[in-house]
């Protein structure tokens, strides 16, 4: 089958690689039908954080046809369409029952030595408690419907986690660190969680339309200091709900600095380095979130994809087939795509 494998820096290449088969009973095949590029996989296409190790396969984010189950299988049968959440596990373990399946005892990660989700199938262990079943009745045909439900394998999921770990309710202020797809979908979740006033920091005009659209309120384009001084003004000091949706020191050090004495900064974006913490003991801040269980997620986001209640599928501005991942990959890098989506089959 063909993938997409990780060579160096700026050098991804789709390669025929060996098929994926059943390897545990626990085991389904998926046959990908749509894959996703994602922020966090641009670290190692940079040369920055190789989480795909040395000729590793790539992707964490697909979709698609259930070809075949391990004779464990209980939920799904071949022909099942599927939504994988960019990490598997085994959805009864302590950590999975009490919603964080990123912590699960016998869980993992797409891609280095397991299948990439950026293939042509992937063997996806403990098939039961990983993946979500399709409604029969949704049409995939529906090119807008399948790319809305295709950012449910991860940024949907984690921009809801975002805003969920911020504490942002009825009525509140967030501020949205970051313009990529994930802050967007950022944005997205913090409108349906119900906030009044949505601050994205971020200075993409298409992405700031894209914001807009998803109920962002105000816009500070202004980095750094001014940034910072632009937020506290508009906020009369901070705001009690922050989305750190970036990783690097710089957006999270803005995250805490925009928050108000004892708010709550939810941040989901991957921390490639560390940061100090005297601002945050200094005006007894919470930092909370981490990596996103978005398996715990996908069933309300799910629900309100089909019932038409929010559209993410504009974070996907870009589809490539699989022989142009290559190009999804540096469409992403010089920022001429927010989000790359692989049309596979
Ligand atoms: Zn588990």
């Amino acid at each position: 089958m063909r993938a997409t494998v990780f060579h160096g820096t700026r050098d991804v290449r789709i390669e025929e690689v060996p098929d994926a088969t059943l390897r545990e009973p626990t085991d389904a095949l998926v046959r990908v039908t749509h894959a996703c590029i994602c922020g966090s996989d641009l670290w190692p296409y940079r040369g920055e954080l190789l989480i795909y190790g040395e000729n590793g396969r790539m992707g964490h984010e697909f979709m698609g046809v259930v070809e075949a189950v391990g004779a464990e299988v209980r939920t799904l049968s071949p022909g099942d369409r599927v939504i994988a959440p960019f990490a598997f596990s085994d959805g009864v373990c302590e950590y999975c029952s009490a919603g964080l399946h990123t912590s699960c005892v016998q869980g993992g990660y797409w891609g280095a030595a397991n299948d990439g989700g950026q293939g042509e199938a992937v063997r996806a262990p403990l098939a039961d408690g990983t993946l979500v079943k399709l409604p029969d009745e949704v049409d995939l045909s529906d090119t807008r419907l399948a790319t809305a439900i295709a950012t449910l394998t991860d940024v949907c999921g984690t921009g809801h986690h975002a805003a969920v770990s911020s504490g942002i309710g009825p009525g509140g202020t967030a501020v949205v660190v970051g313009d990529g797809a994930v802050g967007l979908c950022g944005v997205l979740a913090a409108s349906r969680l119900g906030a009044d006033r949505i601050i994205i920091m971020g200075r993409h005009d298409a992405r700031l339309d894209v914001a807009r659209r998803f109920g962002a309120t105000d816009e500070v384009r202004e980095r750094g200091e001014e940034g910072i001084a632009r937020v506290r003004e508009l906020t009369g000091g901070g705001a009690a709900h922050v989305l750190e949706c970036v990783g690097t020191p710089q957006a999270t050090e803005t995250a805490i600095a925009v928050c108000r004495p004892r708010g709550t900064v939810g941040h989901v974006g991957v921390p490639a380095e560390p940061i100090g913490l005297m601002d945050v003991y200094n005006r007894n801040i919470t930092l909370r979130g981490g990596v996103a269980p978005v398996r715990a997620y996908i069933p309300e986001l799910l629900e309100d994809v089909l019932a038409g209640r929010i559209d993410p599928s504009p974070v996907l501005d870009m589809t490539v087939s699989l022989d142009e991942v290559p190009e999804g990959y540096a469409a992403m890098d010089e920022r001429r795509a927010i989000k790359t989506l692989v049309a596979v089959s």
